[in-house]
């Protein structure tokens, strides 16, 4: 069993400080590093279903974080004109808590980073790797302020655009434009508001409860060649994305006016279908499988990913065996999520079969509701 170990985790996002969390409460020692020296995570709201709710149990942490959000119990899904086609229910997993969660971002952080702080975890800010090297009993590291030290394992958290997938997988794919993007934009909850609500079409439009009186509306557009928006105008563009919606919807979007709030982004997507670790080097979250967000879980992907790694890190005597039994554990359910997610995408854009939400999003619930 390994225990009080060394563990670096690179990445101070949402799969790496759910990581710091996880090995911590198993008596590991961990360093976190984050190479943004502000954490400036961005302002928009986050959708947390029932996998993650039992995940956050598991973890001791669901009631801090059920404080942070708000409870929603079923998805809606609603033609484009808004009438209602289906209620798709959401598995109850934890015992005494919500099926799902809306939160803001930052306070799904804040929820994380201070339990890790508690748990004792070490964060180091405004860092990266800039050299690893490995032997049989640890790994290496060379900080880019100048500074080394030696850890008996490291968790690459890094995101998307994981350096440290670089560094293990030069071959791995790189991410993907998938032909969409989306628009975020945060609003005053209408009282109605009790479910995550969809409405289908080209442009898939989302409101999403965050808290007790506000929401955030997500809007995704195909945009052919992945276009620049600059920042000047972008709440107008926005609001042009909304012209063949539901007269509701087109009035909520009268309230999208400041160009700094509104938060665009391009999907990408990116599964590596290879092995996750090299010696004493694993790869979590992101870094790994990167879905689209058209089923919301590419978060909770993460947040189990550094479940099962603490769970496979304690039961085995060393690192490579834990990290093998990690990938075991988690890489068909990454692969349904992404593979269904894309292709949402493509049936949107025209570029597969049109899938039907409520199908995927029952699927999803099903699959994701199973043990971990
Ligand atoms: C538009 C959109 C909407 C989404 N909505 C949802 C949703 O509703 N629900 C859901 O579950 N998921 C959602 N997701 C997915 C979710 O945001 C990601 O899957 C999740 O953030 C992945 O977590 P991560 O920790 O792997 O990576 P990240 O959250 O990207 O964190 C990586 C961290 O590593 C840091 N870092 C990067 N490189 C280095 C380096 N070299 N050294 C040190 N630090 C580094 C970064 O600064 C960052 O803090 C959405 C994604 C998108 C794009």
């Amino acid at each position: 069993m390994l225990d009080g170990k060394r563990c670096l985790i690179v990445g101070g996002g949402i799969g790496g400080l759910t990581a710091a969390v996880a090995l911590a409460r198993n008596g590991q020692r961990v360093t976190v590093i984050e190479r943004d020296p502000r954490w400036s995570i961005y302002g928009v709201g986050i959708i947390q279903q029932a996998n993650v709710v039992r995940a956050m149990a598991q973890l001791g942490l669901a009631d801090a974080y059920l404080e942070a959000g708000v409870p929603f119990d079923q998805v809606t899904i609603h033609a484009p004109g808004g009438a209602l086609i289906a209620r798709v229910p959401s598995p109850r997993l934890a015992e005494g808590y919500p099926p799902n969660v809306g939160m803001s971002r930052r306070r799904l952080h804040d929820v994380l980073l201070d339990r890790a702080i508690a748990l004792g975890v070490e964060i180091r800010m405004g860092t990266t790797v800039a050299a690893l090297t490995q032997d049989d009993d640890g790994v290496d590291i060379e900080f880019d302020d100048g500074t080394d030290d030696r850890f008996d394992f490291v968790v690459g958290a890094d995101g998307i655009y994981s350096n440290l997938r670089a560094r293990l997988f030069p071959e791995a794919p790189q991410p993907c434009f998938a032909g969409q993007s989306v628009w975020r934009y945060n609003l005053p909850r209408p009282d109605d508001l009790d479910s995550l609500r969809v409405f289908n079409g080209p442009t898939g439009i989302g409101l999403v409860p965050m808290s007790a009186d506000t929401m955030y509306m997500f809007v995704t557009t195909p945009e052919p060649g992945n276009p620049h928006y600059p920042r000047k105008g972008l709440a107008a563009a926005m609001r042009g994305k909304l012209q063949s919606a539901a007269p509701d919807i087109q009035a909520l979007g009268e309230r999208i006016v400041d160009d700094v709030e509104v938060v665009y982004r391009p999907l990408e997507h990116l599964f590596v279908d290879g092995p996750w670790h090299v010696g004493r080097v694993v790869l979590i979250g992101d870094a790994v499988h990167a879905t689209t967000p058209h089923l919301g879980q590419g978060a909770g992907l993460a947040i189990e990913d550094a479940v099962v790694l603490a769970e496979e890190v304690a039961r085995h005597a060393v690192p490579e065996a834990a990290f093998a039994a990690y990938r075991e554990r988690r890489v068909e359910r990454c692969r349904f999520v992404c593979e269904l997610s894309l292709s949402i995408c493509r049936g949107q854009i025209g570029e597969g079969d049109p899938i039907d939400n409520s199908d995927a999003t029952a699927a999803m619930f099903a699959r994701t509701a199973e043990p971990i």
